[in-house]
């Protein structure tokens, strides 16, 4: 038994039937206009696929998340990184939010998660094995694929094993909270915190845009609400208080950024699917 997760241990070795390729290039980016970049990794199984956010500011940078730290992010994207204060901000501390923070020398996340950050428990592997049977089912039932052997489907570079890879821990270099602000000297952004699918899940909010970075507590998916840390009340009362900010965009923790009338839909769907 492993002693992290209660489940079989990971097998040692890939069953020698199924065929990695080797992807091209590991992440995809996409260039908004007013210096905002989306960044994901479309070989992690859609569960794990989150979205992080570069967003240019004129004295230094942010990046809302991080994804799994399977392949180096800052030199994957010289163009963005290189020479750059960057401010790292996850927006909670679940594997595909906070893989590759341990890069950056500013590292902020709420409290309730700080420790979650310097030693991550958990999903901390790409073994599916090693995610605990009844909440692969949860997440099946949520409407995500099957899971099959890894949580990628490709392999970064010949001769990669996946075997080795684990969730690297790394300590917050500042906690952030309701109402802190990340001054990039032309933008900034209101943290809010927003529990329920974490303890310690924060939004960012760019109030001169209207838009909300929203991490894993909306997104135009299967919302993830029923694991350990998650509360449902808690959530509700998160969700609900979206629609008093005057939104105009969602750039989420994964799919695809959406606007005002489609959030209002979300949540109310959610509501109502948890009667409240
Ligand atoms: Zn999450």
């Amino acid at each position: 038994m492993n002693s992290r997760t209660g489940v079989d241990s990971a097998p040692q070795q890939l069953s020698a039937n199924r065929n990695y390729p080797v992807a091209g290039a590991w992440y995809r980016r996409l260039d908004l206009d007013n210096g905002v970049t989306r960044i994901w990794e479309p070989y992690v199984h859609p569960l794990e696929q989150a979205n992080f956010w570069h967003i240019r500011g004129s004295e230094r940078d942010l990046l809302i998340d991080s994804g799994m730290g399977i392949v180096p992010l800052r030199e994957s994207f010289p163009d963005l990184f290189d020479k750059r204060e960057v401010i790292a901000v996850a927006t909670h501390t679940h594997i595909d939010h906070i893989g590759a923070i341990h890069e950056f020398d500013h590292r902020w996340v709420h409290p309730a998660e700080a420790s979650q950050m310097e030693h991550p428990s958990g999903i901390v592997t790409l073994v599916c094995a090693d995610i605990p049977p009844m909440l692969c089912q949860l997440f099946v039932e949520a409407g995500y694929p099957p899971f099959d052997e890894l949580l990628i489907d490709a392999f970064p570079h010949a001769g990669y094993n996946p075997l080795d890879y684990r969730l690297r821990g790394v300590a917050p270099t500042r906690l952030v909270t309701e109402d802190d602000i990340v001054d990039l000297g032309d933008r900034r952004f209101e943290i809010i915190h927003t529990p329920g699918h974490s303890p310690g899940s924060i939004c960012l909010w760019e109030e001169a845009t209207g838009a909300l970075y929203s991490g894993d507590l909306i997104y135009d998916g299967p919302l993830v609400y029923e694991g350990p840390g998650m509360d449902l009340d808690i959530y509700a009362d998160s969700l609900r208080r979206l629609k008093t900010l005057p939104i105009q965009v969602v750039h989420a923790g994964h799919d695809p950024s959406f606007g005002w009338a489609r959030l209002v839909e979300i949540i109310d769907s959610y509501l109502k699917r948890w009667n409240m």
